[in-house]
């Protein structure tokens, strides 16, 4: 068993760290200020071609693998950055390329890996239907050649900064037997760019920069040609693409987790009182260690899993497992790193509080680590289920 990244991969790291050191503490911290989207920072990663990296070379993709991609999100978020402003480029994309037709794959595929085209909204929770997702209302009607679109969704990220949307809407009312509640779900390609008049949103208002929206559409039509696979199965394409993107989001909380564990050294080492440097302590010291070995134990659980995505082997326990153990190492390291700079732990000059807000997500969202639990202790024990 081969643990050590490849000479290509350490070069793919070298690289992204590179183009990250360009945006460094004080632009992330003014874009933070400004509520604003590091549109040059995506510019960035999108012209080094890092965005379209999952996307085979076919379709003018990198034609890279899973284990890259968590390297590239992974640098992103070490830097001090966040890679949730552009992660989704990388993996919506995936829906298209499992399961939508080679006229679809060859019409969106090469411009979505150029960056022409932004793909990187993604319709699924609703106000009433959050964990629950079979249980949601949207609504699409097929009527002649199109399907009309009503209904609403809630933390729908990025659509100010997308031109197409990957929507999950039903398509039939909501079975009555529970063991056909995944049934009649569909998956649609929505261009935003035709939307006007027919799709409004407004940005909420949340604890971190972060750009999501709670979106309505009001007898939208789509093309019946965006139509993604077959019409009510789309509830098994967007489970597909779920361990690819709990994969990605270990990465980065991996990656906050390395900026916590590294900043908090750092300034422990530093800082002297009563004598003697506080990170000598070890009431301060032993946190940080202690979040370290997670990191690090999560960092693996997320290759193993990555590793076998890229090998076609099922990875459902193992992407779980490496969301779960990586949102929690990085709240520890957080945690740890907020102590150890006592007050200026929370002084936006030192980035900490920042990083802090920002990492909390990752138990929550794009799943809750309560899901996560139920999926490891129902799917993978073999336990009773709670729902
Ligand atoms: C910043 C941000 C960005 C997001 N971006 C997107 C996006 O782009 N697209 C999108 O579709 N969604 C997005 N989401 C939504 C995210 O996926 C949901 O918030 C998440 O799935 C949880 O759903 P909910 O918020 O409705 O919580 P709920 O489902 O209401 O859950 C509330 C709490 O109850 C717990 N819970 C619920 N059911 C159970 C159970 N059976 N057993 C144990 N515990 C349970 C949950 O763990 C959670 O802690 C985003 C969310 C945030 C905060």
């Amino acid at each position: 068993m081969d643990l050590a990244l490849s000479p290509d991969q350490v070069e793919i790291q070298r690289a992204v760290r590179e183009a990250c050191a360009r945006f460094g503490d004080q632009y992330w911290r003014e874009v933070d200020e400004r509520l604003a989207y590091p549109d040059e920072f995506v510019r960035a990663m999108t012209e080094q071609g890092w965005l379209g990296i999952l996307i085979p070379e076919q379709y003018g993709g990198g034609g890279l693998g899973m284990t890259e991609a968590a390297i590239v999100l992974e640098e992103i978020n070490r830097s001090g950055g966040n890679g949730t402003a552009c992660h989704a480029q990388m993996y919506t994309m995936g829906t298209v390329l499992r399961h939508g037709s080679e006229d679809q794959k060859r019409r969106y595929l090469p411009a979505i890996a150029s960056g022409e085209l932004r793909l990187q909204a993604f319709g699924v929770t609703e106000p009433d239907a959050g964990s629950d997702t079979t249980k949601i209302s949207t609504l699409a009607v097929r009527r002649g050649d199109a399907y009309v679109v009503n209904g609403q969704k809630v933390f729908t990220s990025r659509v100010e900064n997308s031109d197409l949307m990957l929507l999950l809407a039903r398509t039939s009312p909501v079975p009555e037997r529970v063991e056909d509640r995944t049934q009649g779900l569909s998956v649609f390609l929505v261009d935003l760019r035709d939307a006007r008049g027919h799709f409004e949103y407004q940005r909420m208002d949340i604890m971190f920069n972060h750009h999501t929206y709670q979106c309505f559409f009001n007898d939208l039509e789509v093309p019946a040609e965006n139509l993604v696979g077959e019409e009510g199965r789309g509830f098994r394409y967007i489970i597909d693409g779920w361990n690819a993107e709990r994969i990605l989001i270990a990465s980065e909380a991996i990656g906050d987790g390395h900026w916590f564990v590294e900043r908090a050294a750092r300034y422990s080492s530093d800082r002297e009182l009563f004598g003697r440097k506080v990170g000598s302590n070890q009431g301060v010291q032993f946190p940080i260690a202690q979040a370290h070995a997670q990191v690090e134990a999560a960092s693996l659980v997320r290759y193993q899993a990555a590793a076998l995505f890229d090998a076609d082997q099922p990875c459902g326990a193992q992407a779980n497992m490496a969301k779960l153990l990586a949102s929690q190492a990085s709240w520890a390291a957080a945690n740890a790193c907020i102590t150890a700079h006592g007050g200026y732990g929370f002084a936006r000059e030192y980035d900490v509080e920042r990083k802090f807000r920002e990492t909390k997500l990752f138990e929550i969202a794009p799943v809750s680590n309560n899901l996560v639990l139920a999926y490891l202790g129902q799917r993978v024990l073999g336990m009773p289920r709670s729902y």
